[in-house]
């Protein structure tokens, strides 16, 4: 079928006023940047919605694209008409027939913007309905539950024909609603709660603890990969790496001397948050995400969170916190990124984990540690701070700084 145009329309419909505007703008910049291969486009806006002139490009490859933009409620390729009554059937017609598979029953429903139209939508239904059935010996009529809903849309300047709708990612705009930081490990969960928050409008930054020579160059170039696929959904991505081998050595003797070892991972994820605080600071973020899923490990039940969580004062999101594994699984394999995520490297947590790792670590002890490291604490991560390095990545690799700013979306 070769379409004209893809109606495509706007999510989150209960933003009102100025953020609407925001929203749309954001939102439509966005569809132009993801499109910008195809310069042939041109772009209609309407209320909550825009239309995308396809001027002789496919729409397949623009649909693909589309389906992963946030903000997006649904979209539709159509089919633009004459108005004339014959061609409008016709048109009707060459679309039902174009269906894959072939719908085994329809309804017509015509909307008529354009009011000086000399059928009114009712005759219209009847008009088109019954020259589509003459022409379609095994379709049927069926108005409540249809295999397909055959749309015409009367406006004045042409009428619009469509069937389909796509659903689209949902959500907000990339960005607009701030920026925060992304915890990310080269786990399954991490990668999902990453799109999740990009999905409502978080502008996320990666940043992974790596544990070098203990940690291989793979187990790096696996969160590299995981950081390019959410910038195929973000445009480009920053990745810090913080170098963490110190503080975890200096963590492990200490605690092992004081046979304490079961509380590393405790003061590990403390001092993660700590950094990445710092790290929030200086890019401007707002929050944390994280990948914690309740009750799945020893530092995700409620009494981990609790201690982990009172090191940070900035909000923690976990989006994944009630979701069971399998649907987290899901949410992987959809995004791209379940096949990375299970290559076999280990992320510095793996390979400090005791063999009895605490679930419910009393925060007084963490903190009598803690103090008891004394200035050694700051110097531990500001070291860290110090020694991060960032990479601005692309889908399709690593970008250097000019090319960041032309495309900046925000
Ligand atoms: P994931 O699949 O995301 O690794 P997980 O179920 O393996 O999660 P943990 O390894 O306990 O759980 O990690 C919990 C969360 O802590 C992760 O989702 C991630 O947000 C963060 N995290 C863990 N390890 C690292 C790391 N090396 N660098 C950055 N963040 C990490
Ligand atoms: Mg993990």
């Amino acid at each position: 079928m070769k379409y004209d145009l893809v109606l495509v329309r706007f999510g989150e419909i209960t933003i009102k006023g100025r953020n609407r505007n925001r929203f749309e703008t954001m939102l439509l910049n966005q569809i132009k940047l993801a499109l910008k291969g195809m310069p042939a486009l041109e772009y209609v806006r309407g209320y909550a919605r825009v239309y995308i002139h396809l001027n002789g490009e496919k729409y397949e490859p623009i649909a693909e694209r589309l389906r992963d933009i946030f903000g997006i409620f649904t979209f539709s390729p159509v089919m633009k008409s004459e108005h004339d009554l014959q061609t409008i059937r016709d048109n009707s017609l060459e679309l039902i027939r174009s269906l894959s598979p072939s719908p085994r029953t329809f309804k017509v429903s015509v909307k008529r913007g354009w009011k000086q139209y000399p059928h009114d939508s009712t005759e219209m239904n009847h008009l088109v309905g019954a020259h589509v059935l003459r022409n379609t010996p095994d379709l049927k009529v069926d108005v409540r539950q249809p295999d397909v809903e055959l749309k015409i849309d009367i406006q004045h300047e042409n009428t619009y024909i469509f069937c389909e709708v796509v659903k689209g990612a949902g959500g907000f705009p990339l960005g607009m609603n701030g920026k925060a930081m992304l915890l990310l490990s080269g786990g399954i969960d991490s990668p999902v709660a990453g799109w999740m928050a990009m999905r409502k409008g978080l502008k996320v930054e990666a940043v992974h603890f790596h544990s070098y020579p203990f940690t291989s160059e793979q187990a790096k170039d696996k969160v590299v990969a995981l950081a390019k696929r959410l910038a195929y959904y973000g445009g480009k991505i920053n990745l810090h790496l913080v170098p963490f081998t110190e503080l975890q050595t200096k963590l492990q003797t200490q605690l092992s001397q004081s046979g304490q070892d079961s509380l590393i991972i405790t003061l590990m994820r403390r001092f993660m948050l700590r950094i990445t605080e710092k790290l929030a600071e200086r890019n401007g973020a707002l929050a944390i995400v994280t990948g914690d899923s309740l009750g799945q490990v020893a530092s995700q039940t409620l009494g981990s969170m609790n201690v982990i969580g009172r090191s940070s004062s900035l909000p923690l999101l976990r989006p994944l916190v009630m979701m069971d594994k399998q649907d987290i699984i899901g949410f992987a394999e959809k995004i791209g990124t379940f096949e990375t995520s299970i290559l076999p490297f280990e992320d510095c947590c793996t390979l400090f984990v005791p063999k009895a790792p605490a679930i419910n670590p009393n925060l007084k002890t963490v903190e009598h540690i803690e103090a008891h490291l004394g200035d050694e604490l700051e110097r531990l991560i500001d070291e860290a701070v110090a020694g991060t390095e960032m990479v601005m990545l692309r889908e399709d690799g690593i970008t250097d700084s000019e090319e960041q700013k032309e495309d900046a979306w925000f």
